[in-house]
């Protein structure tokens, strides 16, 4: 395993700079143990790399590239990654805790996003529109300018690849706000700019504590987009500083997601959906299969089955889980593994059933069995908030109509699945469900290409496909008025 530096900068209009804040611990979450410290940024680092975005953007050094041009530095920034595949892992994974084989996993997913973006850079067309013979009228759409990007500790790469390679390929100028639990992996990205050619202040990358460095962000004047993916309250938060200079943001907020599962659906086959649904990153998956909803007639049957699915992962240090298999690591602190268990506590207070899991292991780090409830209803807080953590609830439905009810009957609405051999079953189900995805038969089925996105509180605007792009740009109209 390659040493990791003891100390890692921010990443500011081309240059590695220290902190103004000073500098924070970064914990392995399997160990307790300090990985590293990482430059904190304070208002005054927050202001500088905002205005050397804002001053590239003016620049015109992106916009007024030929798009295909700058699509091809954003695939390079992928290749990049892809070329630094082991290291980043690694990285990642004494950073964040899931097994090597999941932070690889991420990495080649952070640099699809690039290759994918990249290609469609040069897709972002404008339309003409007719007004008689007296006009010429045509669309461009014309990036924001400064596009800020706070990222959350759960998939530090994935997330930040997701948004920067659309806003640049779209030539917005960035500044990243990483996580503060989990910054060090995004250092790649300053240096994949970097290595593709992008000018300083492209690409900015700023470590810094949410209610100083983030608020800073989401409230700088020269911001002109925002791009949020992590909590309701700071959600709630972004939006509102967004709100005040009148600026858009796209809001990814989380879930508590659900799959009903008919009475004629395959059980042998969901046993997978439920290994990559809730235990996948130790669950803390915005988009997660935290609630299966099963008809009564299949409930003994898929409790069974998720029990096994449980009791099968092994569960220890992601650093030694290099292997795809049944392993899981741990979670990304140990206040998220108490805050995970607590929650359990309370749902077995409220009448629910721990099947199989709902303990710290007993070692050092911030394990948290795979756990599996029964019993659950819909009333109670563990089938309505999100824990964030390896946590299943099984609740049980009579009819359609009743499956609907309880899946949409939650705050949130990111995604949504339906198990069935019935296809106007299921057809009708996605029709119905209140969510940004719907999961037919496969949970996660689709990719980077489908556009993903929540309904209620798990927030609004869209990223991946197509759809995502338009978070980045603007439209303009030109209007000519022809002699003659
Ligand atoms: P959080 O929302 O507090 O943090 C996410 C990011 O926002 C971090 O970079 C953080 O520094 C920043 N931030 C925090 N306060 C801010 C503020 N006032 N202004 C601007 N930026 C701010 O999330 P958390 O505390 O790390 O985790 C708490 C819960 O959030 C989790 O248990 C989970 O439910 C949810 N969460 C969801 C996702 C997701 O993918 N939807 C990801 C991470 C966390």
């Amino acid at each position: 395993m390659a040493e990791i530096a003891a100390y890692w900068r921010n990443y500011i209009d081309g240059a590695w700079a220290d902190g103004g804040a000073g500098r924070i611990d970064v914990t392995d979450p399997a160990t307790g143990e300090t990985v590293a410290e990482h430059a904190l940024a304070d208002d005054a680092d927050v202001d500088r790399a905002v205005q050397a975005a804002g001053r590239l953007h003016r620049s015109g050094a992106l916009t007024d590239m030929r798009p295909i041009e700058r699509g091809r530095m954003v695939q390079a920034m992928g290749a990049y990654l892809l070329a630094n595949k082991e290291e980043i892992a690694e990285v990642l994974t004494r950073e964040q805790g899931k097994p090597l084989w999941e932070s690889v996993i991420e990495v080649e997913g952070a640099a699809a996003y690039f290759e994918y973006y990249g290609n469609q850079a040069s897709t972002v067309e404008g339309r003409s529109i007719p007004l008689g013979a007296g006009y010429f009228d045509w669309t461009v759409n014309e990036p924001f300018g400064v596009s800020a990007q706070i990222i959350p500790w759960n998939y530090p790469v994935e997330m930040t690849a997701r948004s920067l390679s659309a806003a640049l390929a779209t030539g917005n100028a960035c500044v990243i706000k990483s996580p503060e639990m989990t910054p060090l992996t995004n250092a790649w990205f300053a240096r994949a700019a970097e290595a593709a050619g992008f000018p300083a202040g492209a690409v900015n990358v700023l470590c810094g504590l949410g209610h100083e460095a983030g608020a800073a962000l989401s409230a700088h004047p020269g911001v002109n987009q925002i791009v949020f993916t992590g909590s309701v309250p700071t959600g709630i938060a972004i939006a509102t500083a967004a709100a005040r200079n009148l600026v858009p943001c796209v809001l990814e907020l989380g879930g508590k997601s659900a799959a009903i599962v008919h009475d004629d659906a395959d059980l042998a086959a969901f046993e997978n959906d439920i290994r990559w649904g809730i235990y996948f990153n130790a669950g803390q998956v915005c988009s997660a299969m935290s609630r299966v909803i099963v008809h009564e007639s299949r409930a003994e049957e898929m409790v069974e089955r998720a029990e096994a699915v449980a009791k099968s992962l092994l569960v220890g240090p992601g650093i030694e889980r290099a292997e795809f298999g049944a392993n899981m690591g741990s979670m990304v602190s140990v206040r998220q593994r108490d805050r995970a268990a607590g929650m359990v506590q309370r749902a077995t207070e409220q009448g629910a059933r721990v099947v199989t899991g709902g303990r710290p292991l007993n070692r050092p780090g911030a394990f948290l069995e795979p756990t599996v409830i029964a019993d659950v209803s819909p009333d109670m807080d563990i089938a309505r908030e999100e824990v964030f953590g390896p946590v299943l609830s099984i609740l049980t439905f009579r009819d359609e109509a009743d499956a609907i009810e309880i899946a949409n009957g939650t705050d949130y609405g990111l995604v949504s699945g339906v198990f069935t051999a019935d296809l106007d079953r299921a057809t009708r189900a996605a029709r119905q469900l209140r969510a940004g995805q719907v999961f037919v038969n496969e949970w996660y089925a689709g990719g980077i290409e489908t556009p993903f996105g929540g309904y209620g509180k798990s927030g609004y605007g869209r990223e991946k496909g197509r759809e995502a792009l338009w978070n980045y740009v603007q439209t303009k109209n030109v209007a000519v008025r022809l002699k003659g």
